[in-house]
């Protein structure tokens, strides 16, 4: 059957070696949906969501009944005292930023622990000139990951030892680096060693691409930000991010996204209280689908003889696979060959270019029903040595397995 859609016999038999090897894999990860979902629909239940819930406030969008109850159940699903979950966050990097900002003020020291931030977030840091937080007069400073790939917590402590420290962030997924997710529970536990001697210190994670990989989330955090076009929109909702953390610095960020005095209380919903519900109902099965996807993607490129990160052996914190490719024109073809497995735009042919934000030149696969949208089955690079794809998503196995094909179909094609 799949001769007749472009599939040769080498790659559906590399296919059907790299489904054996990762059932026990999937019986995990079916595991860690039901639970998930159990957790959202409890938090549901909590709260009565009704049909009433789906009403658009517009306007200032006072009173708004599903808002307010759409934040209650984020705050539970996450465990947190408070939520933000808003359609006026443009992307994921603008979430994180209004988190940022929201918090620090002109003198105070941002830390980094887990290296350098996502890409996005360097200008939203140290930009010149364009209203970054060093304009703002905001210190800036990183520490790396140590030769384990894990936070140097020595190293941290001993900065906050001898630095008076705002607010630090931690990156749960890889990003676009070569190194191991966090799971929730490690980010708890360094938090806790953390607030345990320096309890004013506000920890912040960006958790993009890490929302319902594990049982629990990394709660201990005062802050946590993420994008609804990743893995909590359940593929549904076309747009926004949430905040989730202590009352009192979730208000800090309201302050900043609306407006001082405001806060939390104004922000039209219009008509997506109901797609931010289904999204968030969809998301543990979702997410379960495009974690099999990345499954497969490394299965596959193991018996190519690629090495993936994430290996297909391992427990996943994130939904990003990545492998590391070598060579540009191999890592350009896998992209189009992906890109051709898409619902939307299957016809385009993606190339390397200019990103806003990005430093390198990238390529992006993504034929997507909502733009940019990464739980959609999506592939991107930075172009730079050691060619490593980034790939994400996948709606549905079925199509996510398809999507894996075709790329590697082009790639040795
Ligand atoms: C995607 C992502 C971001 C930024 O989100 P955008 O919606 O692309 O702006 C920030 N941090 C991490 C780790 C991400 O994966």
């Amino acid at each position: 059957m799949y001769n007749n859609y472009g599939i040769s016999e080498k790659v559906v038999e590399i296919s059907k070696l790299a489904m054996e090897k990762i059932k026990p894999q999937f019986e995990h990860i079916e595991r860690i949906a039901e639970y998930n979902q159990m957790k959202v629909l409890t938090a549901f239940n909590k709260h009565k969501i009704s049909e009433a819930h789906f009403m658009g406030s517009s306007g200032y969008g006072y009173n708004d009944l599903g808002r307010d109850a759409i934040e209650a159940v984020y705050a539970d699903v996450f465990g947190t005292e408070d939520a933000l979950v808003r359609s006026q966050f443009v992307s994921g990097t603008h979430t994180i930023s209004t988190a940022l900002f929201g918090i620090l003020r002109p003198a105070d020291t941002l830390l980094a622990i887990s290296g350098a931030p996502y890409d996005t977030l360097h200008d939203v840091i140290s930009g010149e000139g364009i209203g970054s937080l060093k304009d703002f007069g905001v210190k800036y400073d990183e520490i790396p990951l140590d030769e384990n790939s894990n936070i140097d917590l020595e190293k941290v402590m001993n900065y906050l030892e001898n630095n008076a420290v705002k607010m630090i962030e931690i990156q749960r997924s890889k990003g676009y680096g070569w190194r191991k997710t966090f799971s929730a529970e490690y980010i708890n536990s360094v938090i806790k060693e953390i607030h345990n001697k320096f309890p004013n210190v506000v920890c912040f994670v960006d958790n993009c691409y890490g929302e319902l990989v594990d049982e629990i989330e990394p709660y201990e955090a005062d802050l946590i930000a993420g994008s609804l076009i990743k893995n909590l929109g359940g593929g549904i909702v076309p747009i926004g991010g949430y905040v989730v953390g202590k009352e009192k610095y979730v208000e800090q960020v309201a302050y900043r996204l609306t407006s001082p005095g405001i806060g939390k209380e104004a922000g039209a919903t219009l008509g997506i209280n109901k797609q931010f519900l289904q999204g968030l109902f969809l998301a543990p099965h979702i997410v379960s689908q495009a974690i099999k996807t990345a499954v497969f993607c490394a299965a596959v490129m193991e018996e190519l003889g690629y090495v993936a990160e994430p290996k297909s052996s391992e427990i996943r914190h994130d939904i990003i696979q990545s492998v590391k490719i070598g060579n540009k024109e191999k890592l350009v073809k896998f992209c189009q060959g992906l890109q051709s497995a898409s619902p939307i735009d299957s016809h385009a042919v993606p190339y390397p270019s200019a990103m806003p934000g990005y430093a390198d030149e990238v390529i992006m696969a993504a034929g997507a029903f909502n733009q940019g949208s990464s739980i959609e089955l999506s592939a991107d690079a930075p172009i730079r040595e050691p060619y490593i794809i980034y790939m994400q998503g996948g709606l549905t196995f079925e199509s996510g397995k398809f999507g894996i094909m075709k790329a590697v179909e082009s790639m040795i094609g």
